[in-house]
């Protein structure tokens, strides 16, 4: 049996290593398009960013893991179609591949701004090393840059230049900061805190141009739909990425917002998987299917798909759960709060130190911590299950006490 899988970030890097992990001895072909072996992204925004990481900490294994195992790993290959029926990939290079298996690990890509100016230099999106590279080249301190879109990885690139020394402006276009992922608390802890640190906020604000000094000048100013110019000589664009589905769809995989496939990481074509940001799949816990964009989605479902490529059938059955680093805050998030959970607060903002679990019926349906590692630890385990939610508010009240206790 030969495994073939195409991409090389989270996913793929994983899938390639649960393999032999897992006693699978056969063939391991990974096809990278980066000229990277796999590496990660979230330190792109945080500490690569902030130049504390470089490229060699970045990288998820040494280039001997990869030798030490007999995975070939092809850097800078791109895989350019699929011919499912004769179990092929393409590559762009003009050779073809043959697979019993197949997976496709292929993520998203940031979206672009679609207005005038968007390709001027110095405005940037941040989804590669390469993007990375060529954002921290330019963050120069008393600089001054333009956050298109205040998600999480504006917000982490604004931490990092306004720890700097940049004056560092956030444009949103929805009426709250992170409106898509946190609720609104968080929203108004997060807004609160950048401001603290000097990064001003203007929200409702849609950009509708990039100007730039002179045609095709570099960018001097970011304007906005209600008439204000915010005067930049860098911006990044964080306003959501898309999944690269075309490998997919083209190979006649049944694509709906990712690669649809099941609960054992399998798409519609019974020789080929898929994992990662660029899947939908179903979620048995939450009861629906979902497209996720975090890394311990990439790895757990990459697991599965690995162990059952190799001829397991392992579940996809995971609570989604997130991170994101700003400052000297850590925040850590699993499950979905829901407007109608009852909120309980332990610790105190104001210390920059609490948590938030939502119950939905008397049970742990979320949580949000910051700066609380065991209590997010513990709420990963009290998830789905009934709790007292007075002991949770207790910050004297012992966590794993808590779990202990808690009924099913
Ligand atoms: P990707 O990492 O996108 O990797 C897919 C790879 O496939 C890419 O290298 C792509 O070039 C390659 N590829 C695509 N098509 C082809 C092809 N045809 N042939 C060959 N190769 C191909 N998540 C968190 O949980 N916490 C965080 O703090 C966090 N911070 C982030 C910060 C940044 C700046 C970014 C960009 C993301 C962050 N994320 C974070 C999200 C996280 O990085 C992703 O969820 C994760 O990378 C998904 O892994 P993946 O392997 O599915 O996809």
């Amino acid at each position: 049996m030969s495994v073939v899988i195409v991409g090389g970030g989270h996913a793929g890097g994983q899938a390639a290593a649960s393999l032999r992990q897992d006693g699978y001895a056969g063939p391991v072909l990974l096809l990278a398009e980066e000229p990277h072996l796999p590496y990660q992204r979230p330190p792109l925004s945080k500490q690569y960013l902030a130049g504390e990481w470089d490229l060699e900490r970045v990288r998820l294994r040494p280039a001997a893991f990869y030798q030490d195992r007999d995975i070939d790993v092809r850097p800078g290959a791109r895989a350019d179609g699929i011919d499912a029926a004769a179990r092929t990939v393409l590559c762009e290079d003009g050779t073809a591949v043959r697979y019993q298996r197949l997976l496709l690990a292929t993520g998203t890509r940031a979206r672009t701004l679609d207005v005038p100016g968007a390709g001027l230099p110095g405005v940037h999106c941040l989804r590669t090393v390469a993007d990375a590279a060529a954002i921290k080249a330019e963050l120069k301190p008393g600089g001054r840059l333009a956050v298109v879109g205040g998600g999480y990885i504006g917000l982490e690139v604004a931490a990092v230049a306004a720890s700097m020394g940049l004056s560092v402006t956030v444009l949103e276009m929805e009426a709250r900061l992170l409106k898509r992922v946190a609720t609104p608390a968080m929203s108004a802890f997060y807004e609160r805190t950048h401001r603290q640190r000097g990064v001003a906020i203007r929200t409702g604000a849609e950009v509708v141009a990039f100007a730039g000094a002179g045609a095709g000048g570099r960018l001097t100013a970011v304007e906005c739909a209600n008439g204000e110019r915010v005067a930049a000589d860098v911006a990044v664009v964080g306003v959501g990425v898309a999944p690269n589905v075309e490998l997919a769809a083209a190979a006649g995989l049944a694509c709906d917002d990712g690669i649809v496939v099941d609960e054992h990481a399998r798409t519609s074509d019974p020789n080929i998987y898929a994992a990662g940001d660029c899947t939908n799949h179903p979620n048995p816990i939450l009861g629906r299917r979902l497209r996720l964009e975090s890394v311990p989605n990439a790895m757990e479902q990459s697991r599965v798909a690995a162990a059952n490529m190799a001829g397991a059938k392992r579940t996809y059955a995971a609570v989604p759960w997130f991170w994101s680093d700003q400052y000297d805050l850590k925040l850590q998030m699993a499950g979905f709060p829901e407007a109608q959970d009852e909120a309980v607060v332990r610790g105190d903002p104001a210390e920059r130190r609490f948590a938030t679990f939502y119950l939905r019926r008397g049970r742990l349906a979320a949580a949000e911590a910051v700066n609380c590692p065991r209590e997010f630890m513990a709420a990963r385990q009290l998830l789905g299950k009934r709790v007292d939610g007075r002991r949770l508010a207790d910050s004297a009240a012992d966590m794993q006490a808590l779990v202990a206790s808690a009924s099913a």
